[in-house]
């Protein structure tokens, strides 16, 4: 151990960008000595989940289905929680009640040119145990799609997203009062019908392409991983972003029984028109019977078929009718109370419902997290104490739409606000490269512990492992340049699908979100065939990536409960501030080029020199170019920050020494309570222009993506809209929040001179 860590620190020393090894280096908020001692603990634990009990935990917890409602969730909830009492944790089960909608009709059907009726059926296959459960499967359906029955033509609009209906008006190609069928993927699947809806249509199909999760990519279930010809991806449609996520009848509450509740006709996450999701076996013949142009190149699939866009002449009939139901949701929640500073808490979560027997999601994920709970448990039966409050919790109802975890948040927001120091989300879990992402003043407090971890396979830190992997990715030699100089890994920013969504971008508090993955295909998602046999089969076998997300999750946990300053940092999250601020500025510059130089070729009239009478096209209409805004206020700011960032650094190293004697526990309680606030000053209680439950000003999930995140949004979103009045109000408002923060760094950095003296 001692010579492996002295290699790898002349190693260090050699080559920038490569982390000291675990031993040698102080952790940032420990005195050298207290470092030491966390250290041994955190070694312990890494030493104790096991990939037997993690396969055990999955069967166990995939065995039937188990959404929202189901008896096996209910009783999932009851094992779990019986776990935690059992590994010595003080907890119990909290229950919401949610409205949870579930199919009374699904048909669809082709009605011209040919007959035929989809089947939305998902077979049992016989060498797949878990695959015949059908009294208790959930049927394949979108959640919150509006009842409807609607007749019209069926036009294909690629992903649906709003740049491909900009192209298909370029083909002179309308969705007025017509179904459109989209492709699965690059975006929430909830944008598909919200911009159809937007754009006239009057009924949604988003169907898996075999080029995109299925037959195009490997072998299909059982033989391989991938989507077979029936296979369905299940989801929410909610249009969580442009609203809440959450229950769509309890904004700002959590859903109690004595919530005051919206009328479900004035709910606006519910889509506008009805959405059913459906299997290529199911979309072909559909796709097959359409004619008009032929889609652009990229939207073509790899079905056997000329890929048209229409409309029609295909015509479809859809009709879905739900029943509008109130469920229960049952979140777990287990706590190790802090010994020194019980009010500072350290939240740990991943959701326990799935859409079927949900073995990869979510119990992958799931599994994983009790077995933290399971070493942390067993820690403490060997004298560790945790300096703060740790709580585990197992969410329900993610699939919905994060139904516990918002509930839960909401319900708990006063006392979250006051003593929450993060949240550390996980979900899925498979084989291969640590994804992180989250709050950028826990950049360098995550590439430490990522630092710590050893990757299963190669037997190096999954941090370099990580490093060298996104080198042999980039781009470009600027972005190789930037891995091997800078000091820590860039944290991806989150938008949003998972549990982590209420506590950063509704309660202002610093997120993590955890997984490995990326090594295997797959296409199961949401789909009766995501079960233990597939996982067993086909993603992390022998456990080993789920023992290295317990111990990246429990080294993460443990070292922010028992850090004696909090392991904040604000250079990185300056230097991300300068990077989003010169992406805005870009942004804005591009778009000014693109339409300047529109405008000139339709002058030219490049447009009717290139029409093919045959293939007609329409022109695009002149726009007036995009004014310059004033991005100085931002600038300004993110130099305050800088600075700030700069001075709190030196601060902190000359106070390291000094810390954990006990002789500034009043001083550096009052530090960590700023550094628990710097999220919160990022945060506005007016809220996103039109989403005001989004309170936070540098992350949010795009209104138009969904899952990616839009960082500065209210800039962002204002240039990508084309409201530049409001994007330049929003600079200022962002700068304001910035200059708060480096206020609050300023001041921190200068209480923290006082114990370095
Ligand atoms: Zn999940």
């Amino acid at each position: 151990m001692r010579k492996i860590a002295a290699i790898a620190l002349i190693f260090a020393l050699l080559k920038p960008g490569t982390r000291l090894a675990a031993q040698e280096a102080a952790m940032t908020g420990y005195s050298p000595r207290a470092s030491q001692i966390e250290r041994e603990w955190e070694t312990k634990m890494r030493a104790i989940p096991d990939p037997a009990i993690l396969r055990e935990t999955m069967r166990r917890l995939s065995a039937r289905p188990h959404h929202v409602g189901s008896a096996y969730d209910k009783e999932n909830a009851g094992w779990i929680l019986a776990r935690f009492q059992e590994w010595g944790w003080d907890a119990h089960i909290e229950r919401f009640d949610v409205l949870f909608p579930t199919p009374k009709t699904r048909l669809l059907e082709m009605l011209a040119p040919v007959k035929f009726t989809a089947k939305l059926e998902e077979p049992a296959l016989a060498v797949d145990p878990t695959t015949n459960q059908k009294s208790e499967q959930l049927p394949t359906y979108n959640a919150y799609s509006i009842d409807g029955d609607v007749t019209g033509p069926l036009v294909f609009v690629n992903y649906g997203l709003p740049e491909d209906y900009e192209k298909l008006e370029r083909l002179g190609v309308s969705v007025k009062g017509a179904i459109v069928i989209a492709k699965y993927y690059h975006s929430w699947r909830g944008i598909k019908p919200k911009v159809a809806a937007e754009h006239g249509a009057i009924g949604c199909l988003i169907y898996s392409e075999p080029k995109d999760d299925g037959y195009t990519r490997d072998e299909v279930f059982p033989q391989g991983p991938m989507r077979n010809p029936d296979g369905v991806q299940r989801g929410s449609a909610m249009d969580f972003p442009s609203s809440w996520p959450g229950d769509p009848l309890t904004p700002n509450v959590g859903a109690t029984p004595e919530a005051k509740r919206l009328a479900l006709e004035d709910a606006p996450s519910i889509t506008k028109i009805p959405v059913q999701p459906i299997s290529y076996g199911d979309a072909q013949p559909l796709l097959a019977a359409l004619k008009g142009p032929m889609a652009p190149d990229a939207w073509r699939g790899t079905l056997p078929i000329p890929y048209h866009v229409g409309p029609g002449p295909a015509k479809v009939h859809l009709k879905l009718e739900f029943n509008w139901d109130i469920k229960p949701v049952y979140d777990v929640i287990a706590k190790l109370p802090g010994a020194l500073a019980p009010d500072e808490w350290i939240i740990r979560g991943n959701h326990h419902d799935g859409w079927v027997n949900g073995a990869e999601d979510p119990v992958s994920g799931q599994a994983a997290l009790l077995e933290e709970a399971r070493a942390l448990g067993e820690l403490r039966k060997q004298g560790w104490s945790p300096r703060r409050t740790i709580l585990y919790t197992a969410w329900d109802g993610e699939e919905p739409m994060l139904l516990g975890s918002t509930e839960w948040a909401e319900q708990h927001a006063e006392e979250l606000q006051k003593h929450a120091v993060a949240y550390i989300n996980s979900d899925t879990n498979d084989r291969g490269l640590l994804n992180m992402g989250g709050s950028h003043t826990l950049e360098e407090f995550m590439n430490g512990v990522a630092g710590d971890i050893e990757d299963p396979e190669t037997k190096m830190s999954v941090w370099r492992r990580m490093r060298l992997s996104r080198i042999a990715e980039a781009r470009n030699a600027e972005e190789r340049q930037e891995l091997r100089r800078r000091a820590d890994l860039r944290l991806e920013a989150l938008g949003s699908g998972t549990d982590f969504t209420a506590f950063l971008d509704h309660l202002g508090i610093a997120s993590l979100n955890l997984g490995y993955g990326g090594e295997d295909e797959q296409g199961i998602y949401h789909s009766i065939y995501d079960d233990f046999y597939w996982y067993t089969h086909f993603s992390d076998r022998d456990f080993v990536y789920g023992r290295a997300m317990a111990q990246t999750g429990g080294t993460a946990v443990m070292r922010l409960a028992d850090a004696d300053l909090l392991p904040f940092e604000f250079r990185d999250f300056a230097d991300t501030m300068r990077k989003y601020t010169s992406e805005l500025e870009k942004l804005l510059a591009d778009q000014q080029a693109v339409i300047r130089e529109r405008n000139e070729e339709l002058e030219e009239g490049v447009f009717q020199a290139t029409l093919d009478p045959r293939r007609p096209t329409v022109a695009p209409s002149k726009e007036a170019v995009p004014p310059h805004l004033n991005f100085a206020p931002l600038e300004n700011a993110v130099d305050a920050l800088t600075r700030s960032a700069e001075h709190y650094r030196r601060a902190v190293l000359r106070a390291l020494p000094a810390l954990g004697g006990g002789d500034h526990a009043a001083v550096l309680e009052a530090i960590n309570h700023q550094l628990i606030d710097s999220e919160r000053r990022l945060t506005d209680p007016d809220g996103l222009p039109r989403r005001p439950w989004y309170k936070h000003l540098i992350y949010a999930p795009g209104v138009y993506t969904g899952y990616d995140v839009k960082t500065m949004p209210g800039i962002r979103e204002g240039i990508e809209q084309k409201r530049y009045a409001e994007a330049e109000q929003e600079i200022a408002r962002v700068a304001r929040a910035l200059e708060a923060e480096a206020a609050l760094i300023e001041n921190a950095a200068g209480e923290l001179e006082q114990i370095g003296k």
